[in-house]
């Protein structure tokens, strides 16, 4: 019999949410961090113009996608890379610079795909405390060892919702040894652009690379589309590793008219922050905690694994599939989507009775 390497066969497969309902169909899903809006106005016909030149390979290089994110962002055409979502460009990250002594490095509660990338790449994936439930940059710091070889931070957190101020961002870097390469993943920038000044720039010293996606502000996740700032040196090694012609010409269409309508995007933003702060205000009175997110989700402390097992099946035999988080060693929460106000609606209304009925 064939078998795969020995580093992929001991590897667990990468989890994504369980969407199968009770009754076999898909449930709506509040476990994927999607957009409740469709994409932009102009996206549709985009894709539909984008369909007479479908015979043909996309563009490799996505030069006018570039350009435009380029112009939108203030950063340069040539620093960036595109993905078939952000998830691509992390796993070529990975490959290209973790591996066999060169461990990555993360926070406590970080988004599981750094773990399955650095694993993949043969690396072990380090992990750094947080405090309460937020990255540190002292504890990232503490916790580089002589072999680590990348950190990876996502901020705004997944599943955690919190993010640090672009200060401690770059004082994070300025701590690193400059041989290790930071990936700052932004999959969330959007819902905080407000709160802070860009960390664009950082990609210029060399060692570290911004990314973004379309899949959540934008509302795009189908369409697989992410994309970062990387530094030339950078840049060049991962191209090797991408798959040549990665993101559809569909998908690069859409994405195009996707940017061209910024207040939609800037609309879905403030919409979600609306939603968001009134469901954990809904929560609290519940006696649930959760902690303040700068993202599309809330992440719900049930206190026990227990009690999150029960509030998690309580609410999918009710129609509602939130995404437990023991792949971030938080087997005591839940992570809640702000989907679509019905489908929320119902989940805080399960949670009240599943609170009801778990009273002794
Ligand atoms: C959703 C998410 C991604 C993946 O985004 P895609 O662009 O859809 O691949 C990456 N990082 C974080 C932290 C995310 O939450």
């Amino acid at each position: 019999m064939t078998r795969a390497r020995k580093h992929v066969a001991a590897m667990a497969p990468y989890a994504l949410a369980d969407l199968g309902g009770t009754d076999g169909r898909p449930a709506p899903s509040l476990a994927q961090n999607e957009s409740f809006r469709p994409p932009c106005p102009g996206t549709f016909e985009a894709v539909v113009a984008a369909m007479a030149d479908a015979a043909l390979y996309p563009d490799p290089d996505w030069t006018e996608l570039r350009s435009m994110i380029a112009t939108r962002h203030g950063v340069e055409p040539d620093s960036i890379l595109c993905g078939s979502g952000s998830l691509e460009l992390i796993g070529c990250l990975a490959r290209a610079f973790a591996g066999p002594n060169r461990a990555a490095l993360a926070p406590a509660h970080a988004y599981p795909y750094f773990r399955s990338a650095a694993q993949a790449s043969e690396a072990r994936f380090d992990t750094a405390p947080e405090s309460d439930r937020t990255a540190s940059a002292d504890a990232l710091l503490e916790a580089v060892r002589p072999d680590t070889g990348c950190v990876f931070l996502a901020n705004p957190g997944n599943p955690t919702g919190t993010r640090i101020p672009a200060a401690e961002v770059r004082r994070l870097r300025r701590g690193l040894r400059e041989d290790i390469l930071l990936v700052v993943d932004e999959a969330y920038g959007e819902f905080a652009d407000h709160l802070d000044a860009p960390v664009f720039d950082m990609a210029a010293a060399g060692n570290t690379v911004i990314l973004r996606t379309f899949s959540k502000a934008y509302g795009l996740a189908g369409c697989r589309v992410g994309w970062g700032t990387f530094p030339k040196g950078i840049a060049v090694e991962v191209r090797k590793v991408l798959n040549p012609g990665n993101v559809s010409a569909i998908s690069q269409a859409a994405a195009r008219a996707a940017l061209r309508d910024d207040a939609y995007m800037r609309e879905t933003c403030a919409l979600v922050a609306a939603r968001r702060d009134q469901a954990a205000r809904k929560l609290a009175m519940l006696g649930i905690r959760c902690h303040s997110s700068f993202a599309n989700f809330l992440l719900l402390d049930l206190e026990t694994q227990e009690r999150a097992r029960s509030a998690e099946t309580r609410l999918r035999s009710g129609g509602a599939v939130l995404r437990a988080q023991g792949a971030a060693a938080l087997p005591h929460c839940l992570r809640m989507t702000i989907g679509p106000e019905r489908e929320l609606d119902n989940a805080v209304c399960l949670l009240e009775t599943w609170i009801g009925e778990s009273m002794p």
